[in-house]
């Protein structure tokens, strides 16, 4: 069985993450159940029908640099034209640029769907995505007009470039140069880990990247971001001759073969300032909360395809004595341990897409509610919810997709079955777009001091106050609030010391844990199939709260010497 679209619990999910509350703004009030539901389906069938059959493909084919040219693997030009096509990729862009203008949930619930079915070819709108976003905000009228309409309709990808050797986590340390050329800058240096920086999809690709001007300051006030054209573009939109832009290299790596991860030389390449000359890191970031979020639903998709291979392997495969079946030999589905294993898949996978796209939709509030003041609490809640949503799914994904090898037992090691592709494809999302740690450090620093703490303690008084009947749920659940709550207090107090930073992972834990279990909860209520999920949920997962809280309160402690470390 290859990947089906999960549309009933992603349709479940969007109620519960507050999709009806969209419809209230003036932006979204046409937005009604028949047209989501459309626009699920339709994602479905091109997931499952094109993006699904290439997967396993291209896992294997991989890419290859061929005279200085990326090729990618076979089948996917041909289902990046279908994708484009089908406005994909344009899904919540303004109409203005050729956009379908939809809420960002549901460009977020198809890209779920596309990075279950193939995250390696997902990653290509997911990066266009993001440039998308940014040039909508900050891009001129003519790089609107030339390039973001080009990005829109999918003629062109984007690509995002940060990265250096020297330069990952700690985008200070960027050295790339560039330098005043009449109305333009020449661009100069390397940049590494460049996700589809080079491929034969599309006849143009429009690079973002870094790079610092002469007199700029030293650290991050001195990055500036140019938009650097793989073929240069004339002032009437025609292509002209190749920009001095190339891949050098592409990395082989753990998974996601079918994804080129280029090294690329720029060489004096003509590039164009975006935005003001130092603004380049807080623009880039803008482009990177798009895409945290978003990879935070590759780790859903990449969860719930995992947990489908392993329910229907666990549902074929017969081995020992089940305590609930008559069976001489039982389906293993039918053990407790391997139930406890997909039941715990299923139920972290439902928690984190409810925790994404409450993120999207916070985010679409952001920008569209009606009040200033509603428009605030929103972004509150978006600042609070987008490092959650990034690392505690993608933890998840790594957690669900390893279940999901063990699921398999011996078959799951072995590449045949595909199990184990999840796993290596699901590696890297905890790595990219700010490591899990960054993201901790950014909710327990930045996040948390925003108004001294007010977006996590309204959402935890959001949380205290749903009323949950079941008390198998309610009663875990508020004992877990209460570990938040004495976590967070302990957090902000410790603010700006090696406590909070040693701390902030096992915070990050605690708080993705218990708002998944009260998403769960929420959509539990008067459905006894996900009540009784919901249920397993607390008893597994909120009932280690407490704990989760008292390693916050450790803080550092026995960390502040390296001596124990071996060697
Ligand atoms: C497959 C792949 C695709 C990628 N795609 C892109 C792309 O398209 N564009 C792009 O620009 N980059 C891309 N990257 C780069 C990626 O974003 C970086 O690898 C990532 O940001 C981490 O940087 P680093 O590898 O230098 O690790 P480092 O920054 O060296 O981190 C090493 C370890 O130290 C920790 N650490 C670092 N700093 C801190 C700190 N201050 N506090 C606590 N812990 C810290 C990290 O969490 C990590 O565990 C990609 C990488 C890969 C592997």
């Amino acid at each position: 069985m290859t990947y089906r679209a999960p549309l009933t619990d992603i349709a479940h999910a969007l109620k519960v993450a507050g999709l009806d509350g969209l419809q209230q703004t003036d932006a979204f009030k046409d937005v009604d159940r028949d047209t989501v539901m459309a626009v699920l389906e339709g994602a479905g069938q091109l997931t499952e029908g094109v993006l699904a059959p290439l997967n396993r493909s291209g896992d294997q084919e991989g890419v290859r640099l061929e005279n200085g040219k990326v090729r990618s693997a076979t089948g996917f030009a041909d289902a990046w034209k279908q994708y484009a096509q089908g406005g994909w990729t344009g899904l919540a862009a303004d109409p203005q640029f050729g956009g379908q203008g939809l809420p960002k949930v549901l460009a977020m619930a198809a890209f779920e769907m596309a990075h279950a079915a193939n995250m390696s070819f997902a990653l290509c709108p997911l990066l266009g995505e993001g440039a998308i976003h940014l040039l909508s905000l900050h891009g001129t009228k003519r790089q609107q007009d030339l390039y973001l309409k080009k990005l829109v309709s999918g003629a062109w990808t984007g690509t995002m470039n940060l990265t250096e050797s020297q330069a990952g986590s700690d985008l200070a340390l960027v050295r790339c140069k560039a330098e005043a050329a009449g109305a333009n800058y020449r661009i100069t240096g390397q940049k590494i880990f460049i996700t589809w920086g080079d491929h034969d999809m599309t006849d143009n690709i429009v690079h973002l990247v870094l790079a610092r001007l002469p007199d700029a300051p030293p650290g991050v006030k001195g990055i500036s971001l140019f938009l650097v054209p793989k073929i240069l573009v004339g002032d009437d939109g025609k292509l002209g001759a190749a920009n001095a832009v190339r891949p050098l290299s592409i990395e082989k790596k753990l998974g996601i073969h079918a994804s080129p991860t280029c090294v690329m030389g720029y060489e004096g390449a003509v590039g164009e300032i975006v935005g003001k000359p130092g603004d380049g890191l807080s623009l880039m970031f803008l482009m990177m909360n798009s895409a945290r979020l978003n990879v935070g639903m590759e780790g859903v998709g990449m969860a719930e395809a995992a947990t489908q291979k392993a329910l229907q392997y666990a549902r074929e495969r017969r081995q020992g004595r089940s305590p609930w079946s008559k069976d001489q030999t039982a389906l293993i589905v039918d053990l407790p341990d391997v139930r406890r294993m997909l039941a715990l898949m299923t139920a972290k996978t439902q928690a984190a897409r409810a925790i994404c796209y409450a993120t999207a939709i916070a985010s679409d509030m952001a920008t569209h509610a009606k009040s200033e003041h509603a428009r605030e609490a929103a972004g509150l809640r978006e600042d609070i919810l987008v490092p959650i949503a990034k690392a505690w799914s993608t933890d998840v994904a790594v957690e669900v997709a390893s279940l999901g090898v063990q699921v398999h037992g011996g078959a799951g090691f072995i590449e045949e079955t595909g199990a184990a592709q999840f796993y290596r494809d699901a590696r890297i999302t905890p790595i990219y777009e700010g490591t899990n740690g960054i993201q901790a450090m950014d909710l327990a620093g930045r996040k948390l001091g925003l108004e001294n703490g007010k977006a996590a303690r309204d959402l935890l008084i959001e949380m205290r106050t749903t009323k949950i009947t079941d008390k198998k749920i309610a009663a875990p659940l508020h004992d877990a609030i209460a570990a938040c709550e004495r976590a967070t207090d302990w957090m902000l107090a410790s603010k700006g010391t090696p406590d909070a930073l040693g701390a902030a992972t096992t915070y990050l834990k605690l708080m993705g844990d218990t708002v998944g279990g009260w998403m769960l909860a929420k959509g539990a209520q008067g459905d006894e199939p996900r009540a009784g999920l919901a249920r397993f949920y607390a008893a597994q997962v909120l009932t280690g709260a407490n704990g989760l809280a008292d390693t916050v309160e450790a803080g550092a402690a026995g960390l502040e010497s390296a001596q124990f470390l071996a060697g």
